[in-house]
C-alpha cells in the first residue's frame, strides 16, 4: 500500500498538471484504449483538470463491449440444450444478445455458473462427468493465457467434457485498424497497461515506426495517467516518436513470455468480429489444431452469425475514437446503465458506460 501511495500522490500530480498546462499550445486528441484508464479517468476526474484542447477519447478496450451479438445469442442457444452448464464471468450475465440475455436465462432456470476462473469450470467440470461444461472465453491478451492454460490443464488429465467457446481478441492490429481509419484524427496512444503486462512493448512499437505516433504504456492510478499525458503532450509538440514504457513495474519490454508461451501453444492468431467494428483481420485468437476437441463452437456444431445492431447506435464510430457518446442521439434517455442498447454502454468500462455513470450529458 504504501508502495501504490505515491502514484496517487495529489502534489506529484499538481506539479505535472502545471507542466502539461505550460507544454500544450495547440489541440491535441490521445486515445485511452483500455476500458479501465477510460474509468480510471472518469473517477479521478482527470478530463477536468487538463487543459481544454486536450481531447480524450475512448477506445475499444472494454472485452464484454466488442464481444459480438452473434456470439450472446449463440451461447442463448447453447444455454437450452440438455446437459450443458455454461460457466462465464459474472460481467457477461447482462449483455444482451438479440433477444434475451444469460441473467433471463439463468432467472428462468437454465444451468449458468459465475465462476472467477476458467480453473472454477475445469472443477465443475471433473466433478460433473455427465455434464458438458462450457467456458465463455472472452478477453483480450490478458485472460488469454490463463484459458490457455485450462484447456492445456483438461487435454494432460483427459477432462473431456470441459470446452471454451472462443472470442478472445487481441490488440495490436485493432490499434492499427483505428489508425487507418482516415476519419480518426488520433496523435497518440495510451496503450493498454494489462494487455501490455503479458504482450510487452514491442507489438504496439509499429505506432511510431510505421505511423509516426507516440504511445505510452501507464498503469491506472492518478499520477500514471497524469505522466502519460505529460510525456505524450511533450512527444507530439517536439514531433518525437516511440513507445514510451512507464509501466515498467509491471511491463517488460518482451512481455510475459512464460504467458506468452502457454498462449500460443494453445492458440494460434485468426480474424475475428468484434461488436461495432466487425471483422477485423488477425485481432482473435482460435484454438490449434491439436486442442480442436477443445472448442465448443465446433463440439456443438454453433453457428455464431453476424447480427446487425441498432440502427441509431453509434458504438461503431465511437469505438474507433471518431465520435463521443454524446453525439448519440439515444444516449441517457433511451440507452443507459440499466437499459444498454448498445455495446458500448453495457458496461461502466464501455465508453458510453462511464459517460453515462459519470455523467457527461
Ligand atoms: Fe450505442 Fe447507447 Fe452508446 Fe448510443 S449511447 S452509441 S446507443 S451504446
Amino acid at each position: 500500500m504504501e508502495y501504490i501511495k505515491m502514484f496517487r500522490n495529489p502534489e506529484l500530480g499538481k506539479k505535472m498538471l502545471e507542466e502539461i498546462n505550460n507544454e500544450v499550445v495547440e489541440d491535441i486528441t490521445i486515445m485511452e484504449v483500455c476500458g479501465t484508464h477510460t474509468m480510471s479517468i472518469f473517477k479521478n476526474g482527470i478530463r477536468s483538470l487538463i487543459p481544454k484542447n486536450i481531447n480524450l477519447i475512448s477506445g475499444p478496450g472494454c472485452p464484454v463491449c466488442v464481444t459480438s451479438q452473434g456470439y450472446i445469442d449463440a451461447v442463448i442457444e447453447l444455454c437450452r440444450r440438455d446437459n450443458v452448464i455454461i460457466t462465464t464471468f459474472g460481467d457477461m450475465m447482462k449483455v444482451p444478445g438479440t433477444n434475451s440475455s444469460l441473467k433471463i436465462q439463468k432467472a428462468l432456470g437454465r444451468d449458468i455458473h459465475i465462476v472467477t476462473s476458467p480453473f472454477d469450470a475445469l472443477l465443475i467440470a471433473s466433478k460433473n462427468p455427465r455434464k458438458e461444461i462450457v467456458f465463455l472465453g472472452i478477453g483480450f491478451e490478458t485472460t488469454a493465457p490463463i484459458i490457455a492454460l485450462s484447456i492445456y490443464i483438461a487435454k494432460k488429465n483427459s477432462i473431456n467434457n470441459f470446452s471454451v467457446l472462443q472470442s478472445i481478441k487481441t490488440m495490436p492490429n485493432t490499434i492499427k485498424n483505428i489508425v487507418l481509419n482516415k476519419d480518426a484524427k488520433i496523435d497518440g496512444f495510451l496503450c493498454p497497461g494489462h494487455v501490455s503486462s503479458i504482450i510487452g512493448v514491442k507489438p504496439f512499437e509499429f505506432l511510431s515506426k510505421e505511423f509516426n505516433l507516440s504511445a505510452v504504456i501507464a498503469g491506472f492510478e492518478y499520477c500514471d495517467i497524469i505522466a502519460a499525458i505529460y510525456f505524450l503532450v511533450k512527444m507530439i509538440r517536439k514531433n518525437e516518436h516511440e513507445v514510451k514504457n512507464l509501466y515498467s513495474r509491471i511491463v517488460k519490454y518482451e512481455g510475459n513470455t512464460k504467458a506468452l508461451s502457454i498462449m500460443y501453444e494453445v492458440f494460434t492468431l485468426s480474424d475475428s468480429i468484434w461488436r461495432g467494428l466487425g471483422k477485423i483481420g488477425n485481432t482473435g485468437l482460435i484454438l490449434k489444431e491439436q486442442y480442436k476437441n477443445y472448442d465448443a463452437e465446433s463440439k456443438f456444431n454453433i453457428n455464431i452469425k453476424q447480427v446487425n445492431v441498432n440502427k441509431d447506435c453509434l458504438c461503431g464510430e465511437i469505438l474507433k475514437g471518431v465520435k463521443k457518446p454524446t453525439q448519440c442521439k439515444l444516449f441517457s434517455h433511451v440507452c443507459n446503465l440499466t437499459n444498454p442498447i448498445g455495446p458500448c454502454m453495457i458496461t461502466e468500462e464501455g465508453t458510453c458506460g462511464a459517460y453515462y455513470k459519470y455523467s457527461e450529458r
